[in-house]
């Protein structure tokens, strides 16, 4: 199947020379969805590295992480923004093009080793799945692998990444 066939392309969003891929039209075609959650989960299967949570990042990562978790037999885990987690975190802020955000976990969110794959939806610079896997190795997990729809290949997002497996389904130059 032709998943970009799928995802829309926005001009100019949300600034002024950005290229927004947009996943909605993605989301909406029952067999599109499908099949973008059967090829994570066989991605995931053939790299057989079986992680014990998948990791969504806020916000469409939430989208993914938990299908593919259902698929895997793993747990969920939610990394969200600031103030939005109920119990105890650990924080990290990280640099954005303008500013900076910060992204948050529940303190007891996972024992000690466990082992998670990050999954969002797309990844552009890599700065928002750098700062969530250095939050979550700060918790005490290992992070072996990532999971994306979409990479946008030509920012290099992935060099900022620890050097474990990546999936991804669709790639733009
Ligand atoms: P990065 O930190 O530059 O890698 O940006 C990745 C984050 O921004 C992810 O959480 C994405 O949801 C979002 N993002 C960046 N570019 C796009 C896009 O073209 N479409 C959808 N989301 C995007």
């Amino acid at each position: 199947m032709d998943l970009k066939a799928l995802i829309r392309d926005i001009p100019d969003f949300p600034k002024p020379g950005i290229m927004f891929r947009d996943i909605t039209t993605l989301l909406r075609d029952s067999q599109g969805l499908t099949h973008v959650i059967d090829r994570l989960t066989h991605q995931c299967h053939s790299l057989d590295h079986k992680p014990d949570y998948i990791v969504g990042i806020e916000s469409r990562g939430f989208i993914f992480a938990p299908a593919l978790a259902y698929q895997l037999g793993a747990g969920f885990i939610p990394v969200r923004k600031k103030g939005k987690l109920p119990a105890q975190v650990h924080s990290i802020e990280y640099d954005l093009e303008y500013g900076t955000d910060t992204l948050e976990v529940h303190q007891d969110a996972v024992q000690e080793g466990a082992r998670v794959m990050i999954v969002d939806d797309v990844i552009a610079t890599g700065g928002t799945a750098k700062a969530t896997s250095e939050l979550l190795t700060r918790i005490g997990c290992d992070v072996v692998s990532f999971g994306f729809v979409v990479e946008l290949r030509g920012l290099n997002g992935r060099s900022l990444l620890p050097d474990v497996p990546m999936v991804t389904l669709v790639e733009y130059d």
